[in-house]
């Protein structure tokens, strides 16, 4: 595997890769792996000629009250877990080359981006938009690799692809979880010992709305009280949201529409803030 730290370079090895008629597999991520992370990697091993993954912990995507200085990094463990996974590329540049000096170009797309994590986290997308299609601009993948466990950023980065015409196929991929139930995460590293139990709640509450949904039950407002009740369970817990929409268009659901459905939810467990979806 050969690291490579500047955006020109990666340029010249895609620009060389697709010139030999080799297809570009691209992963991006902030890092610090785990087995969510290592599915894409592997879902693109299987599919592509070449697998780029990237690491970028991108200042962009973080409001100033948020986690920026203290997200997880550890370089020399994702370093040997890619080269485990055979990836050919890992693009890791540093801040100053994605923004130089004099950068003030940005990607915003706009409705699906207000509710839920938006209204919680209101420049968060602008920023993950704009990342994004400055990777896929160096890396030039044939097709590119997101989890669903953050389902609101591949429905804005499908959106981007298509309204933008960009050559990419966007693939999602089912959310990876712990024994337990919780959604891996880099973030969950923050958790101590009773709250990484109490980070149970989302998926209890996930489980909750499946159950209800399975036997009949249509009404949102129903199932997000039930999902609210679960929660309340876990006295660490505080919901920032819990929300049912429409996969399509993210507009709010009164009622559950079959195949068409995202129920979502944000919570703290104490500092930590945690996402966690279904889709029905
Ligand atoms: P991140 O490093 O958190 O930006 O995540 C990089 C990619 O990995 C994103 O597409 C995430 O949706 C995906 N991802 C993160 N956690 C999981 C998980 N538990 N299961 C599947 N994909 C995940």
């Amino acid at each position: 595997m050969v690291v490579v730290d500047t955006p020109q370079r990666m340029q010249e090895i895609a620009n060389k890769l697709k010139r030999e008629g080799k297809s570009i597999g691209f992963v991006p991520t902030m890092g610090y792996l785990h087995e969510g992370h290592l599915s894409l990697v592997r879902e693109a091993r299987k599919h592509n000629d070449t697998v780029v993954v990237s690491i970028f912990v991108n200042p962009l995507q973080f409001a100033p009250n948020e986690d920026l200085d203290r997200y997880p990094r550890d370089f020399k463990r994702d370093e040997q877990l890619l080269e485990n996974e055979q990836v050919d590329y890992l693009f890791y540049p540093t801040v100053e080359n994605m923004y130089p000096q004099g950068f003030q170009s940005f990607v915003e797309v706009e409705k699906l981006t207000k509710p839920l994590e938006g209204r919680s986290r209101p420049t968060h997308f602008r920023g993950v938009t704009t990342v994004v299609l400055k990777l896929f601009n160096i890396v030039k993948p044939d097709k590119a690799y997101f989890g669903k466990k953050d389902a609101q950023q591949l429905l804005v980065i499908k959106r981007m692809v298509e309204d933008l015409n960009l050559d990419i196929d966007v693939v999602g991929m089912p959310i990876v979880r712990e024994e337990d139930g919780l959604a891996l995460s880099s973030r969950n590293k923050y958790l101590n010992e009773e709250e990484r139990k109490q980070a149970v709640c989302l998926y209890k509450a996930l489980l909750r709305a499946k159950e209800l949904i399975e036997t009949g039950v249509e009404e949102s407002k129903k199932i997000i009280e039930e999902m609210e009740k679960a929660i309340k369970q876990y006295e660490l817990a505080k919901i920032d949201y819990i929300s049912i929409n429409r996969l399509s268009d993210l507009e709010e659901l009164q009622k559950i529409e079959k195949n068409n459905t995202l129920v979502s939810l944000a919570v703290f467990i104490g500092n930590t803030r945690l996402i966690d979806n279904m889709w029905f």
